[in-house]
Order: C-alpha cells, then sequence, then structure tokens
C-alpha cells in the first residue's frame, strides 16, 4: 500500500454551512498519483480556534468514514485548557495518531511534555513540523530538530519530524542518530523516530538532502516516511508525481541494497508501523561511537 502520509484536511463546513467533501474524486487523485491511500491532519487549532475541538474532529472523521485507506489524525495544541482529554476523545473516537506544531511553543515545554507523554501512554504517534515554518510567527526557535532531544524523557514515544526540519537537515539527521543510539543505550526508554521526507526542500536542495540523508550510515529504510503537504482542498497529483519520480531516482542512486524494499518501507510499510498498524519489528544497525 502506498501513502502520502502528510495531507492537510480543511474545514468542510463554513458558518455553518457544510461544504461536501468528495471523497471518491479525492481517492481517485490519490489514485492518479500512484497512490493507495493518504493521513489527513484535522484543522489547524489555532487559526480554527474559534471552532470547538470536537467539531474539528467531527469533521476530519468524516472525511476519512468507511475509507480504510484515510488515516485521521489530530492536530492538538498542548496550550489549550484541554489537551489532555482531548487526547482520549481523539482515541475514542478513531483517531490513529496526532499531529503538533510548534508555532507558539517549545516542544519540551511543561504543557507539550505532558500532552507526549499522556499520547505515547495511549500508544499513538505524533508528527511535528520541523525546520523554518510558513506561520507568519516568530517560530524557528522551536521547530529546530535539536529543540526535540526533548523527546528522549518520553518513553516509548513514536514520534515523526517532517520535511526533514529544512534548512536544518544534517541537524536532523544527526538527532535521528541520537535517538537510535538512544534507543540502544536505554532499551526501556526506548523513544523511537522517524522523518517525513515531505517537501519543505526546494527543489534545488532535494539530491543533497537525500545524498546526506541516505549515505549518513545511519539505518533510514524503517523510519522514512513519504507525503506531500497537499490538502483535501484538490489533491494535486501533478505535484505528488513530480516529487516520486525525483525521489524514486535518488533512492535509485544512492540506496545500493534492495531499493524496491527500501521504497515499499518508504511509501507505506513505515507510516503503518508508526501507527501500529504493522508487526513489522526491524532490527537496525545502532550507531555507535567509534565504528
Ligand atoms: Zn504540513
Amino acid at each position: 500500500m502506498k501513502i502520502d502520509c502528510h495531507v492537510h484536511s480543511e474545514m468542510h463546513s463554513v458558518h455553518g454551512e457544510a461544504v461536501p467533501f468528495d471523497c471518491q474524486m479525492f481517492l481517485n487523485d490519490l489514485r492518479a498519483a500512484g497512490l493507495d491511500g493518504a493521513a489527513l491532519f484535522s484543522p489547524n487549532p489555532l487559526t480554527c480556534d474559534k471552532i470547538p475541538a470536537e467539531e474539528r474532529m467531527t469533521n476530519t472523521l468524516n472525511m476519512c468514514k468507511g475509507e480504510k485507506t484515510l488515516f485521521p489524525l489530530y492536530w492538538i495544541n498542548p496550550l489549550e485548557d484541554d489537551a489532555l482529554e482531548q487526547v482520549d476523545m481523539a482515541v475514542e473516537r478513531g483517531f490513529l495518531g496526532f499531529k503538533m506544531i510548534c508555532s507558539n511553543y517549545h516542544p519540551g515545554c511543561r504543557e507539550s511534555m505532558d500532552l507526549l507523554e499522556k499520547i505515547a501512554s495511549v500508544n499513538k504517534p505524533v508528527l511535528f513540523h520541523s525546520g523554518i515554518l510558513w506561520d507568519g510567527m516568530n517560530s524557528a526557535n522551536y521547530n529546530r530538530p535539536g529543540n526535540f532531544e526533548a523527546l528522549l524523557d518520553v518513553p516509548k514515544l513514536r514520534f515523526c519530524l517532517a520535511h526533514v526540519s529544512w534548512p536544518w537537515t544534517d541537524e536532523c539527521i544527526a538527532v535521528y542518530g541520537k535517538f537510535n543510539n538512544a534507543y540502544f543505550r536505554r532499551p526501556d526508554l526506548s523513544c523511537e523516530m522517524f522523518i517525513d521526507v515531505t517537501p519543505g526542500t526546494p527543489r534545488v536542495y532535494r539530491e543533497e538532502v537525500f545524498r546526506h540523508l541516505l549515505c549518513s550510515d545511519y539505518e533510514l529504510r524503517y523510519n522514512l516516511m513519504f507525503g506531500t503537504d497537499c490538502s483535501t482542498d484538490g489533491y494535486n497529483v501533478a505535484w505528488s508525481k513530480e516529487w516520486q519520480k525525483r525521489d524514486n531516482e535518488l533512492y535509485a542512486k544512492f540506496i545500493e541494497n534492495d531499493v524496491e524494499d527500501f521504497k515499499e518501507h518508504v511509501y507505506g510499510k513505515n507510516f503503518l508501523r508508526f501507527l501500529g498498524l504493522s508487526d513489522e519489528c526491524p532490527v537496525k544497525k545502532i550507531p555507535m561511537v567509534g565504528e
């Protein structure tokens, strides 16, 4: 199964009036891009703060209803008073994971850490934005990959940094190596990091980033995921195909060992494992000092 792990769902009701979502057209667009499914993020809690959490949830759950290849992730803001209760509500109602964007908080702040502990305790993953963020706000210092080392203190958390943290891609790769090493050193904690290759990187940087990412000696076969940042307001088929084509050429160039297996993982298997929907237990090469 090939999945786009990074799609934003829009509010499909405006001022109380329903704007219908054409699910079949959306699925047809995914198929036209060579994909079988997608993760849909619920609407942004910061810009939709006047819309109650329940309604934001209902919006996205209705879009995914009855479709086995659409995976709803709930976009949660740790600064909302009832954030911890929202976790229970979201899981109870069928969300498979969470999305967070640190526009106005540090990922290691108390509210965020409490929320992440709660998310880990219900065995759900969280996908973060990372890198420079087009939110119109002063947020670079919240989104540097090094800040996410704080998550080492959240036992059993599965989290993902999107956009390879562009432009801090080297820092992102280094943090990934650190989490893999920590996994070995502290197996009781076993917090696991994934990287979502959703662009972020402008086209001209892609080869350079992938060269570093794929030739770093860190085992990435089981932790990279494909995404596009498209929206449910019309899936951009041409954009998705263009990035898949470019990425596939780079995988062919840089992956020496079983590139088809690598792509199967990046385009689907890793996301399913991230969600906890796969039995795969990959044995990863652990980066060690002096090796
Ligand atoms: Zn996004």
